[in-house]
């Protein structure tokens, strides 16, 4: 029985069968991974149970077979090393709990590819919010032999990021997934719908003449409004999944703006605290609750972001942000939030050389 050619051209096929069926794992026990990524964390049966998961999958990886037969291996061996695990006189009730709970799901585990599936759900919300300055994009998935940002699991489990080659003036484009699968956990996993919603929020739909990574508008505001679409969106993309997307897409907030000693991160940064002041400033101005007010911020980004004009204008836009905010930004923000004027109108303002 031979293996058939991954549906990522840039796989080799043992990674990819690596790649699959953690996926696959990790998505039959969707509703359960965030109390796994927790316990997972501690030396105990749980940890234990999740190592004899890893050693499967690399096991089940290096045989040539097809995608349905890698996952039912791997299922079938895990499923072993849980009732082992699940013998043990001395295994607290909660560990107990969780550990039949996975065994279970994990026996619902196919060999469809979780990742496009996400990413399906992720491009179909993307395309209704951009209509029609969507760009369609492919999904690539790369393979990379370490961290994303060079850290240690423990405080970054996050071994995946996404970045989106420049369209220019296509109306394709393309998401990149790149992931160190060797060290692709459940955090991970959890955090592939926010790290696919940053890259078509922010980037796909994209009307400037250039990229870079650290625009305070691109990597900043928009980044603040694809954190505010992943919560309105995660229970439509999967609602299994929802929770631990959400929890993950938070945590993988705190590990990036932790990060002010890079341009992205300080970017990031600033852009995050323009949209605040934009916050406060709906709140106030029109007395929006909380959730009215961040769709205001977020829908102004996107608004900002079909806009056909110089990157430079948007972040000096972004730049101008803050409370008080200038007499005559406040004045055209009132005639964009009011109709009376369209987005570009927020861009005039003279730029510095
Ligand atoms: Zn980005």
């Amino acid at each position: 029985m031979r293996g058939a050619t991954p549906p990522y051209a840039d796989l080799e096929p043992r990674i990819w069968r690596n790649l699959l069926a953690r996926a696959a794992i990790y998505h039959a026990t969707r509703t359960r991974l965030s109390v796994l990524c927790d316990m997972v964390r501690q030396p105990g049966a749980v940890q234990g149970a999740f190592n004899d998961l890893e050693i499967q999958v690399m096991e089940c990886a290096a045989e040539d077979v097809d995608d349905e037969t890698t996952v039912s291996r791997v299922v079938a061996a895990w499923d072993r090393a849980l009732a082992e695990k699940l013998g043990l006189k001395q295994l607290d009730e909660a560990a107990r709990r969780l550990l039949e709970e996975l065994q279970v799901l994990a026996r619902c585990a196919s060999g469809k590819d979780p990742i496009h599936q996400i990413f399906t759900g992720v491009t179909s919300l993307a395309s209704a919010l951009y209509g029609s300055y969507w760009r369609p994009p492919t999904l690539v998935v790369s393979h990379i032999r370490s961290h994303p940002r060079g850290a240690l699991l423990p405080t970054d489990p996050y071994a995946v990021s996404a970045r989106t080659p420049w369209p220019g003036q296509n109306d394709k484009s393309a998401v990149e997934l790149l992931v160190f699968c060797d060290a692709f956990g459940p955090a991970a996993y959890a955090a592939v719908p926010i790290l696919f919603i940053h890259e078509c929020v922010c980037h796909v739909a994209a009307r400037q003449d250039q990229v870079k990574n650290d625009s305070a508008f691109a990597e900043g505001l928009l980044d603040w409004a694809a954190y505010f679409f992943l919560d309105m969106w995660a229970g439509r993309i999967d609602s299994g999944l929802s929770g631990a997307a959400r929890t993950h897409a938070r945590e993988l907030r705190h590990v990036l703006t932790r990060r002010t000693d890079t341009p992205e991160g300080r970017a990031r940064q600033l852009g995050h605290r323009a949209a605040e002041t934009l916050l406060s400033w709906f709140e106030e101005t029109y007395g929006y609750g909380s959730h009215d007010a961040a769709l205001r911020v977020s829908i102004l980004a996107v608004k900002l972001n079909q806009v056909e004009r110089p990157l430079r204008e948007k972040d000096h836009f972004v730049s101008r942000l803050g409370a008080p905010l200038p007499p005559d930004l406040e004045k055209v923000l009132k005639g964009w939030s009011e109709n009376r004027l369209d987005a570009e109108a927020l861009l005039v303002a003279p730029v510095p050389a």
